[in-house]
Parts: C-alpha cells; sequence; structure tokens
C-alpha cells in the first residue's frame, strides 16, 4: 500500500458551515449550509452506470440547505434497482457529476464529494446495494453493508447527525 501525504486529501478533517464546491470547469458553483445527514457508496446498477466506474459515493443534506451559485447543471433522469425515479445532474460543459436526488429520498439532496473544495471530512458509514459490487472490488469490512437502501437514509428518516 502507496502512503498518500494528508495533503493529497486522506486526512479526516473538520467540516466546516457552510462548506462549497463545484465542477471541474468552473461553470457550477455551489455552496451548503448544513452538515450531511448521511454519506454513504451505492453499489446499484444505476450507480455504476452513472458512475462510469464501480459505485457512487454520496453526501445526503436536506435540499433546502443546498443552493447553486452560478451555472444550471443538467439531470438525467433514470429508474433505479428500486424501480424508482432518480434524477442525477451533471456539468453540461464539463460533465462533473454534482448532485442526485430521488423518489426514494424526497426534499434531500446527494452530492457527489469529488466535487466539494474540500473532501477531507467526507467519510462514507455504510455500502448499500453491497451485493452488487462487483467480484473484484475490496469493500471496507469495516463499514456495515446493506442489501438495499436502508430507511436511515431514506426522505424523512434520515438520521441527524450525531
Ligand atoms: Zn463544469
Ligand atoms: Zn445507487
Amino acid at each position: 500500500m502507496i502512503p498518500i501525504p494528508p495533503e493529497a486529501g486522506n486526512a479526516a478533517a473538520t467540516l466546516v458551515l457552510p462548506f462549497h464546491g463545484g465542477c471541474a470547469c468552473g461553470a457550477v458553483r455551489y455552496t451548503c449550509s448544513e452538515a450531511p445527514l448521511a454519506m454513504f457508496n451505492c453499489h446499484c446498477r444505476d450507480c455504476q452506470r452513472a458512475s462510469g466506474g464501480t459505485f457512487v459515493t454520496v453526501a445526503l443534506v436536506r435540499a433546502a440547505a443546498l443552493r447553486v451559485l452560478q451555472g444550471a447543471p443538467r439531470a438525467h433522469r433514470s429508474a433505479g434497482d428500486s424501480g424508482r425515479f432518480t434524477d442525477r445532474s451533471f456539468c453540461a460543459d464539463c460533465g462533473t457529476p454534482l448532485f442526485a436526488t430521488g423518489e426514494v429520498a424526497p426534499g434531500y439532496i446527494a452530492i457527489k464529494p469529488g466535487s466539494l473544495d474540500d473532501a477531507r471530512w467526507f467519510m462514507p458509514s455504510i455500502d448499500t446495494w453491497a451485493p452488487r459490487a462487483p467480484a473484484w472490488m475490496r469493500l471496507d469490512p469495516a463499514l456495515p453493508k446493506a442489501d438495499r437502501t436502508p430507511d436511515v437514509i431514506r426522505g424523512r428518516r434520515a438520521k441527524p447527525p450525531a
């Protein structure tokens, strides 16, 4: 294993509110005034497609706490493994994945942490749809595994941060 120096973004850091982020080209900028209610990895087929890789990792916040400051992310709607719709938005200019909203969690929006200006505080706490992860992928044994999207990260049942 290659040690990653803290400046490369691997060190835990304290979340400072509001936090900010944006896309790779700078066309889209956003700010969020509240701490995430949940942070997780999703391995469902729909997220695999959306990521272009193997899974999606997100920070779930109340939609009212997020404000797009500039730019207009474009959205793509798809029906996920749960059979419900998810709208995933991205920068129309550079393609950076930014947000997702879905029927599964009304009133909430998922932020893709790769778009955060400082993502060092981000730490997923669960792997959802874990059985869909590819066989070659080594999931973190320290994280709980869920077969689907658990209630704790669904809409009004989302748990406030401890
Ligand atoms: Zn962009
Ligand atoms: Zn998913």
